[in-house]
């Protein structure tokens, strides 16, 4: 008898999984049910597409041949419900599909409004095509739109909004934007930007509720009692793992499904990957959330591997994110530090929880125009660096981070009021490389 492999969800980490089952049996009969009905696409892509920078069609990394090639059982619905007892999966419709190994690879979703006035028409998040597509039909030349959040994807809708010829009114709770993870100087260059670009930043500023008539969003009124009229109100207070389905069959969760070294969770044959997995690290004793697209298709990779009864353990690397802030190019890499960030109140998409380890570090800051590097120096090693504008030493340093390079060389150097940050990073790397090899 074969085995029945199901994977829930059609984002990477299940797309990375039905690819490697499919390598390693390639008789099985897998099923892949995704209740999304435009099925496998770039999730970071939407912002690109928000913007006008790429079409629609590039957001789709596989052609429609190189997914039938997959021979997957592929059914559009909604998982109600998993009946451990009977390892069955039920339906929204009432079907029911049995397995012998399950795959939750359910993802995340935007963390929904902390405000009354939520459920009004106008008020949006960005998470599915679906979602961007709504939201470029609705953004008309002129349209006053107030975006409110942090992290990656506000600024995200703030210059995609403003793109699309809205007037984007963008509310930081706090001081200044991304405070747990970007430094004063740096979150002033962002904010800079996108004021020079013409969007209205308002710091200190919480919404009291969205204002509406007939159901439909009119305005935007503060804690301050201040109306901002608007047509369009986009949320990214952060992210939630979908958890729904994992709760109601007994999986242990916590932030996310709690998963072993092996994707596996407390219940047997059941796995869990991507967005939605919170994944045990042995190294630190510690089990994190990372919202990386890099990090759930290595995640489906090994759940699956586990699944085909071939053990494998998901080793954690250093979490990276490369994006772009108000038109810079950014690298995010390895352990930053970050204090409390009002804007957020959940995980903001392309994050990891590692990031915010606070684990004794040495500042160091080489700046030039609109270009930033930050060092974080531990003892031996480049614990973490956030790299701003001019990418160049982008891979090196992150080559660096992820090998733990002994820096002890240069680290008096560099930590030396006025040091040439730059031409000791480029002078180490040179001998590094030489000594193990090119970067990839
Ligand atoms: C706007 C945006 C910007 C981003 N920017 C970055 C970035 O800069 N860098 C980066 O690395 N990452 C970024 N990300 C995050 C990245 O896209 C995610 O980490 C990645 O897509 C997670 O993949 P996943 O397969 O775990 O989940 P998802 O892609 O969320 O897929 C989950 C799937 O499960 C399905 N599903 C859930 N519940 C059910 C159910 N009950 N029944 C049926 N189907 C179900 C959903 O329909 C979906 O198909 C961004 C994401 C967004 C939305």
């Amino acid at each position: 008898m074969s085995t029945d492999y199901v994977i829930v969800g059609s984002g990477v980490a299940g797309i990375a999984a039905a690819e490697t089952l499919r390598a390693h049996v390639p008789g099985a009969t897998i099923t892949l049910i995704s209740e999304d009905p435009a099925g496998f696409y770039s999730r970071p892509g939407l912002a690109y597409y928000l913007t006008g920078v790429i079409p629609d069609k590039q957001l789709f990394p596989q052609s429609a041949e190189a997914l039938r090639a997959l021979n997957l059982k592929w059914i559009q619905a909604r998982v109600e419900r998993i009946d451990t007892q009977a390892c069955c999966l039920v339906l929204a419709d009432k079907r029911r599909v049995p397995y012998d190994r399950l795959l939750l690879a359910t993802g995340a979703r935007a963390a929904a409004p902390d405000f009354p006035g939520g459920e009004l028409d106008g008020v949006v998040t960005l998470d599915t095509y679906d979602d961007a597509r709504r939201l470029v039909q609705r953004a008309r030349r002129g349209t006053h739109a107030v975006v409110v959040g942090g992290g990656i994807t506000a600024v995200e809708l703030a210059e995609g909004l403003h793109a699309r010829g809205c007037h984007v009114h963008y509310l930081l709770r706090g001081a200044r934007y991304w405070a747990n993870l970007l430094d004063a100087e740096e979150s002033e260059l962002i904010e800079g930007r996108l004021r020079a670009d013409g969007i209205e930043i308002h710091y200190h500023t919480r919404i009291r509720q969205a204002v509406g008539t007939g159901g439909r969003l009119t305005a935007v009124e503060t804690e301050s009692g201040t109306q901002i009229p608007c047509k369009i109100l986009a949320v990214a207070i952060g992210t939630r793992p979908r958890l729904e389905l994992a709760r109601t069959a007994g999986l242990t969760t916590d932030r996310g499904i709690l998963a072993d070294q092996f994707l596996k969770t407390n219940v047997p044959n059941i796995f869990a990957a991507g967005d939605v997995a919170q994944v045990y690290d042995p190294l630190t004793g510690q089990a994190t959330l990372d919202t990386l697209w890099p990090t759930a298709r290595a995640h489906g990779v090994v759940a699956a591997m586990n699944m085909a009864g071939t053990p494998m353990i998901y080793q954690r690397t250093v979490a990276a994110n490369v994006t772009l802030l108000a038109g810079l190019p950014t690298t995010i890499i390895g352990v930053l530090g970050g204090a409390n960030d009002d804007d957020l109140v959940a995980i903001a998409r392309g994050n990891s929880e590692t990031w915010l380890a606070t684990v004794p570090t040495w500042v160091v800051v080489e700046r030039h125009d609109v270009n930033r590097i930050r060092l974080m120096l531990g003892d031996r090693a480049i614990n973490g660096a956030l790299i701003i504008g001019d990418q160049t030493l982008a891979r090196p340093i992150q080559r660096l981070i992820d090998a733990q390079a002994d820096i002890t060389a240069i680290r008096a150097d560099l930590l030396a009021p006025g040091a040439d940050v730059l031409a000791l990073l480029h002078r180490f790397w040179t001998e590094w490389e030489a000594a193990h090899g090119p970067v990839s």
